[in-house]
């Protein structure tokens, strides 16, 4: 790491700095052992000092399960969150921080305990067996997907009834039916409540499922909510989970909605963690990225790239990359070079584990500290309980310069001092581009930064006389290798596993 950067120059828009903040296991502000809105409100700080501008909260509506990817009201808070309160307090506290806040809107289904689902199925219980359901009777039974015949092994029997409805992701959680005009219409008027309360944006969960395999109703669902919000508040910011592949990601930009996430570099198996352990070359890390670049903004040009490492959903980068310091320190650096919103998951910027394939272990309480307990988690309930964290906890980590946190921080720092690796367009400098090494070249409006990229075991040196950073110093780094980044005499010395910023 070098350089003292530190100023925020960033412009007050939607490319931001996201911490994905599972807020059962964040922090518990009030000793039972659940993390709390009030306990986020009091983090918020350690949030800004990572350099993060943006949360994205998980699920805080009322929900009978831990996660809470089941809403049983879509305007309310869950009473083990806090109340409406706490969450107004979050939001204007955040605000002050110049933090936006976004939240999870989960409306491919709803809890089976929602009063939508409980209403309709009582009222097709008490239906003679020889009557259609009637809407203008009861107007839920068109709120979600019933019918006489089970489609397939998601579709599950109404007891009591011949009907069946369909819950594609469990039985406990009914799909809505999104076609339905008067459920659209509760929807928005879903999202008006939450724009008024101040939230600046949503996460759409699950939108390849509001109805499967149909991209284009899936995306007008999309572009009509978003539509809805921007009409209400125009720096609206919409970012949605499209869980498929990169030809998938790049057709749901056609809902000329901002972001997707960017599950192409994320997980396992993306081209982050791949590259950061030496599967994947830099040439091509660099050469993928600005050829996604290119096709997703001729599909819609004022995508903002949404990428992560992992998320709640998977197994932690910890355990993706076996531990090893240097290749998450290496992760990052790539994850920090992109363009767009970065999205960081609660303790990824210590290095937390997670434990095999059980949701639960994924969504562990965050470790804060060995010699203060206070505000702690117990974590999800069904997580085992003999999970080891090899890493030390946030406030050590806070006090040392060669710590994992204070890596996240300087990447962070250094996204929001040149406004341009998140906003620019990046074009391949192909002189300084071979195999370990590659460069390229952000512009966004007036300023231009290269950045270089050694994602090899060794150090090399490029000569930059005659190329186009020639004249340019080194305005920060981020090396897992040994020894400096420096130019000398026109030559630049590049440590193995090494982002570098030239201006
Ligand atoms: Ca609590």
């Amino acid at each position: 790491m070098s350089s003292s950067a530190s100023v925020n120059n960033a412009p007050d828009d939607n490319y931001r700095n996201y911490y994905e903040v599972f807020v059962y296991s964040f922090y518990d502000s009030d000793g039972d052992g659940t993390g709390d809105l009030k306990g986020v409100e009091e983090k918020l700080d350690y949030i800004a000092e990572l350099g993060c501008n943006g949360i994205w909260l998980m699920p805080v509506m009322p929900s009978p399960t831990y996660h809470k990817y089941d809403v049983t009201d879509y305007m309310d808070i869950d009473a083990q969150y806090g109340s409406m309160e706490d969450f107004e307090s979050l939001i204007r506290t955040a605000h002050d921080k110049h933090i936006r806040v976004i939240m999870d809107m989960v409306i491919n289904h709803t809890s089976s305990k929602h009063p939508w689902f409980v209403s309709a199925t009582d009222y097709l219980k008490g239906l003679p067996a020889e009557d259609e359901p009637d809407a203008s009777v009861c107007p839920y039974v068109m709120y979600y997907h019933f019918g006489k015949e089970k489609k397939d092994s998601t579709w599950y029997p109404v007891a009591g009834t011949q009907y069946y409805y369909e819950g594609s992701f469990w039985s406990e959680m009914p799909d809505l039916n999104l076609a339905n005009t008067d459920l659209v219409g509760e929807l928005d008027a879903v999202a008006d409540f939450w724009i008024d309360k101040g939230v600046d944006g949503f996460r759409m969960d699950a939108p390849l499922h509001y109805e499967e395999n149909d991209k284009k109703f899936n995306t007008d669902v999309l572009k009509h909510l978003y539509e809805h919000c921007i009409g209400r508040n125009p720096d609206f910011y919409m970012v949605s989970e499209v869980w498929g592949s990169e030809k998938t990601i790049e057709e749901y930009y056609e809902s000329e909605t901002p972001s997707m996430f960017d599950f192409t570099f994320a997980q396992a198996e993306g081209d982050i963690i791949k590259t950061a352990r030496g599967a994947e070359k830099a040439e091509k890390f660099v050469r993928r990225m600005i050829e996604i670049q290119k096709a997703r903004q001729e599909i819609y040009p004022e995508y903002i790239n949404a990428p992560f490492i992992t998320n709640h959903d998977m197994a932690r980068i910890s355990n993706a990359l076996n531990g090893k310091s240097a290749d998450m320190k290496m992760a990052a650096a790539l994850l920090f070079s992109m363009d767009g919103s970065p999205f960081i998951y609660y303790g990824e910027e210590i290095g937390f584990s997670s434990k095999g394939t059980k949701d639960e272990n994924k969504r562990l309480a965050m470790y804060w500290s060995d010699a203060d307990k206070a505000g702690i988690c117990t974590g999800p309930e069904d997580a085992d309980r003999d999970i080891e964290q090899k890493c030390e906890p946030a406030d050590m980590q806070m006090k040392d310069p060669e710590s994992l946190y204070s890596w996240y921080k300087y990447g962070l720092t250094l996204r929001n001092t040149y406004p341009e690796i998140a906003r620019g367009k990046s074009e391949i400098l192909e002189e300084l581009t071979d195999s370990h090494v590659a460069a390229l070249k952000r512009t966004y409006g007036e300023n231009t930064i290269y950045i270089v990229y050694n994602t090899g075991k060794e150090a090399t040196e490029l000569i930059l006389d005659g190329t186009e950073p020639a004249a340019c110093k080194v305005a920060g780094y981020m090396s897992a290798g040994e020894g400096n980044c420096e130019i000398t005499d026109g030559v630049l010395r590049l440590p193995a596993k090494t982002v570098a910023y030239l201006k």
